[in-house]
């Protein structure tokens, strides 16, 4: 099992991004700061590499896209899932070829088709549909540029993936994927329409999936569906898109094994001659990253203490949004063990949900100028920042061995206005 902590370790009493203490970097580039180790993208993207020989893993880009970390996995050989325009835009500048990028989401326009379809010389691997309708407007759009689209259908096996609801996808009443009948019935009119090749069969059922079992339900569905496909098309399907979903440990979960997953994979799919397609997102970015922030105020109370910090829920909002659990630990390790008070870690935006912990057992030593890093933090933390209460967004810094390097710079005061109006409205300073 891959931990919170594993590249992010206390050496003689200091926390240490692999081999960069992180009060060096906080020193140079301030705080609030998201902190990622390279080595911690590269070991779960190998791992799956190995339990799923001859798989292609398209990293979901929505996990965690600065253009510094999809280029790092560009080349280690990843490919790319993406669900925007604006992520296939980030995959040209990361170097991904066409070939290794998949293209998911319920909503596509006709610009993002026309934009997927004309990427690199041959355009990307496929799009997921997920809707009669988009393969309607998708023939339309390749036939009109004179090219066809490769197509895999998504399905929505109605299996429950047992995790937190909003980022549940695979059951039946969610927006997500077609159901079998209308799949069918989808898979029909494919056939008929020019612009589209019918290649495959894609599914997706959740994220932070820590049991095999939803797993195994979905992969047998998938597995029957490719069988009854294959005596009715014209042509075989040529491979199926597994998702992503693999859940990683933040607290003391234990996540399915990859020995566990890559076998079952193997069960369900190796008679089949198909070519294996994976969207891992938080798997591969989760525990890759850290977020850095310095203690501005202690309030205490009776029953507990407040520790104000200087992020907040811009800057990572699963607390909020989930009541997700993030590690609190100390950048310096005597801070960790002495006098335990429940503390609550928060933030100085104006919202009762801007918390990172709740009644949490920590140090009544830490004080006003100290960092606290939140583990955990390299999925679904930068990528969901915005600028709320017009706070400038964090930077990102990327470690690698002794070595940092600032990936994206802390916004400025003028990056929060740059979009609006200015000379027009007669405001002077
Ligand atoms: C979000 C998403 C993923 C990645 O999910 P993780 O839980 O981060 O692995 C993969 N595929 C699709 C279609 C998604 O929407």
């Amino acid at each position: 099992v891959i931990k919170p902590h594993d590249f992010f370790q206390y050496k003689n009493g200091e926390l240490f991004a692999e081999n960069v203490a992180c009060s060096e970097i906080a020193k140079e580039v301030g705080t609030p700061v998201y902190i990622y180790s390279s080595s911690a993208f590269l070991k779960p993207l190998r791992a799956l590499q190995v339990a799923v020989p001859g798989g292609s893993f398209c990293f979901a880009v929505k996990s965690n896209s600065n253009l510094a970390v999809l280029s790092l996995l560009n080349r280690a050989g990843a490919g790319a899932d993406i669900v925007s325009g604006g992520e296939l835009y980030r995959c040209k500048l990361a170097g991904f070829p066409g070939e290794r990028i998949v293209f998911s989401g319920v909503g596509k326009t006709a610009d993002e088709m026309k934009a997927a379809l004309t990427y690199g010389e041959n355009g990307i691997h496929s799009f997921n549909v997920e809707s009669e309708p988009e393969l309607e407007r998708l023939s339309d759009v390749a036939s009109s540029l004179g090219k066809v689209a490769t197509v895999a259908l998504r399905y929505n096996p109605d299996v429950d993936p047992e995790t937190h609801p909003y980022i549940s996808t695979g059951l039946r009443e969610d927006k997500f994927g077609l159901s079998l009948e209308p799949l069918l019935a989808a898979a029909k009119r494919a056939e008929e329409l020019p612009g589209i090749n019918l290649k495959g069969i894609s599914i997706h059922i959740g994220s932070q999936i820590l049991k095999i079992s939803p797993k195994r339900e979905a992969f047998e569905k998938v597995r029957s569906l490719v069988i009854q496909l294959n005596k009715t098309l014209k042509e075989p399907l040529e491979f199926v898109d597994l998702g992503g979903g693999v859940g990683i440990q933040y607290l003391e979960e234990t996540p399915m094994s990859l020995e566990e997953y890559g076998k079952l994979v193997h069960e369900s799919f190796s008679d089949l001659e198909l070519d294996l397609f994976f969207e891992p997102g938080r798997f591969i970015s989760g525990n890759a990253g850290i977020f850095l922030t310095e203690i501005q105020y202690r309030k205490s109370t009776p029953d507990k203490d407040f520790l104000v910090v200087d992020g907040a829920m811009n800057d990572l909002i699963r607390p909020a949004l989930y009541e997700s659990y993030h590690h609190v630990v100390p950048v310096t390790e005597s801070h960790q063990k002495a006098d335990l008070k429940p503390t609550d870690v928060v933030g100085p935006v104006c919202e009762s949900g801007d918390f990172f912990a709740q009644m949490r057992a920590l140090s009544t030593d830490l004080k006003q100028g100290d960092l606290v890093a939140l583990l955990s933090a390299g999925a679904y933390g930068a990528v969901m920042s915005s600028q709320y209460n017009s706070r400038p967004r964090a930077p990102e810094v990327l470690v690698e061995g002794d070595r940092f390097t600032v990936v994206r710079r802390r916004e400025t005061l003028e990056d929060l206005v740059e979009a609006e109006l200015k000379n027009e409205i007669g405001g002077h300073a």
